[in-house]
């Protein structure tokens, strides 16, 4: 569960970015890992925190 660095509030997870090359992430350029990111929004003042979830997390461990 994310809480808001602003507010403190919990936080609405799992947004996912869509449209063409805006939902991922790349390191060292276009044939570098890439990971996926998402977003949380603060449902009580409309903070927005991009992440990235335990599984993207663990492909770039490997
Ligand atoms: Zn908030």
């Amino acid at each position: 569960m994310r809480k808001c660095i602003r507010c403190g509030a919990e936080m609405e997870e799992d947004f996912k970015f869509t449209g063409g090359y805006g939902n991922v992430i790349r390191k060292k350029g276009l044939t570098g890992k890439a990971v996926y990111p998402k977003a949380a929004v603060c449902p009580q003042c409309g903070e927005i925190s991009i992440y990235v979830d335990e599984e993207q997390l663990q492909k770039l461990i490997d």
